[in-house]
């Protein structure tokens, strides 16, 4: 049983994994020359309701990925204004040591393989074409492309290309196997109504702030500065944002800063020239999106209609995880929704009922409430994380937010689910 990821992000790493744990063979495809996409660049885990998904996909059995992560974290256990219990990944080594656990598992990974197109018998995607025309069959399909880009979108919906981590120019834009499915896409809107969300963080090169910055980040992994008041941008800007969970006054009111091997700077974009005027910043640099001063990423662009086995509705053998998904924000996200779409793949081509988690469990209530908002109006202008804003919100109201591990391992339990993705089926 054959079954190819699309897109190498956190998501299709998450679904080669699980698939490959079921039981197939497996091939991921991405077209730019790393695994991660987005997640190169990114950093933040467990913070608030993130440590609970993070924990039950381990007792679920996804604990290969989530231990190579806190096995290269450069710092744990942090907290930042409005988010608690935080751990950082080193984005230089994060992408080595994800790849070494695809290879070392037999995962076929294969870089710079971009699909352009698919070919279809029916209902079903019988082959995919890349852009240098190689044919590749499967018998099940998993779309992880991501909802990011491509460059027309960051032009029309944000601030123009800011030449960030996915590097269109160079290897040419997201395709969405979905989207070429033939299936009609979702975009996510902001607040305002109008198309996409921009990426809510950008890097600064360590070496281009005030030593007394980069020695309070590199030791307790946060740092933050007031922003004089006649410099403050307001809040308009983080309205825009992807991850409203960091859509908070502090945000406005503070440079805040994460050690992430860069320093990560919790704000779209910032223009140079206000960055500068502010104590310790006056040589600061941008080393992620290059254009950091003029604007970020636009995503969630293009959302696959499924169901909460995550089978994509209107094709019959590709599944969904990640932005692709919906409208989740996140690594966490991505890999707990990526892990579901590569077990129920290989469920689905060995004839066996899907698998839906069950609303006891946060992941499972995630899929299900991110499904139901996204038939709204109100609920396309939202984003849902773990990790804030209205989706950790309900986690409490629920009483999902937990950080006992042994109760979360308990609620597993009860769902008779331990170790599910870690089985062969
Ligand atoms: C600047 C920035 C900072 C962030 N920081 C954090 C953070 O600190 N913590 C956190 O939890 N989340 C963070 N996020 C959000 C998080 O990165 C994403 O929500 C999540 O990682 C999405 O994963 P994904 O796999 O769904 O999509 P993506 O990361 O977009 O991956 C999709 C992959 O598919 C590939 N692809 C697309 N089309 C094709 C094709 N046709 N053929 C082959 N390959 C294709 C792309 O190249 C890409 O590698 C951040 C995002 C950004 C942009």
């Amino acid at each position: 049983m054959k079954v190819i990821v699309v897109g190498g992000g956190w998501a299709g790493s998450g679904a080669a994994v699980s698939a490959k744990n079921a039981g197939a063979e497996v091939t991921v495809l991405e077209r730019t020359d790393m695994l991660l996409g987005t997640g190169l660049v990114g950093g933040i885990m467990r913070n608030n309701g993130r440590f609970t998904a993070t924990e039950e996909a381990i007792a679920l059995g996804a604990d290969e990925v989530f231990n190579t992560i806190d096995n290269n974290c450069r710092h744990k256990n942090i907290d930042f204004p409005g988010h608690k219990h935080a751990s950082l990944y080193d984005i230089a080594a994060i992408e080595p040591a994800i790849k070494k656990l695809l290879l070392n598992k037999g995962i076929e990974v294969r870089t710079r393989a971009r699909v352009k197109d698919v070919e279809m018998d029916g209902d079903k995607i019988v082959s995919i074409l890349l852009t240098n025309d190689e044919k590749l069959s499967g018998d099940v399909f998993i779309d992880a492309t991501g909802s990011a880009g491509p460059m027309n979108n960051c032009g029309k919906y944000g601030n123009g290309c800011a030449m960030c981590i996915l590097r269109c120019p160079t290897f040419g834009g997201r395709v969405s196997l979905t989207a070429k499915a033939g299936v009609t896409e979702k975009i996510g809107k902001k607040a305002d109504g109008s198309y996409g969300a921009m990426s809510g963080s950008c890097k600064l090169f360590k070496e281009s702030l005030d030593k007394s910055i980069v020695d309070k980040l590199n030791a307790t992994g946060v740092a933050v500065i007031p922003i004089p008041e006649e410099l403050r941008k307001g809040e308009g800007i983080l309205a825009t944002k992807a991850c409203q969970q960091y859509a908070l006054k502090e945000f406005a009111e503070n440079i805040i800063l994460l050690d992430t091997g860069h320093a990560k700077l919790m704000t779209p974009y910032y223009p140079l020239d206000m960055l500068h005027k502010i104590p310790g910043f006056e040589n600061a640099r941008f080393e992620d999106p290059y254009s950091g001063g003029v604007g970020n990423s636009m995503r969630f662009m293009a959302l696959a209609p499924r169901d909460n086995a995550l089978k994509v509705q209107g094709v019959g053998n590709l599944f969904c995880g990640g932005e692709k998904a919906g409208l989740l924000v996140g690594h966490t996200e991505a890999i707990v929704t990526g892990t579901l779409a590569g077990h129920n793949a290989v469920r689905w081509a060995m004839g066996k009922e899907l698998l839906e988690l069950p609303t006891t469990l946060a992941i499972g209530d995630a899929i299900a409430y991110v499904k139901e908002a996204m038939d709204t109006e109100d609920g396309m202008r939202r984003k849902y994380t773990f990790s804030g804003s209205v989706y950790f919100n309900r986690m409490k109201e629920l009483g999902l937010y937990t950080t006992d591990v042994s109760e979360i391992a308990a609620r597993v339990e009860k769902a008779g689910l331990t170790g599910i993705f870690s089985k062969k089926i």
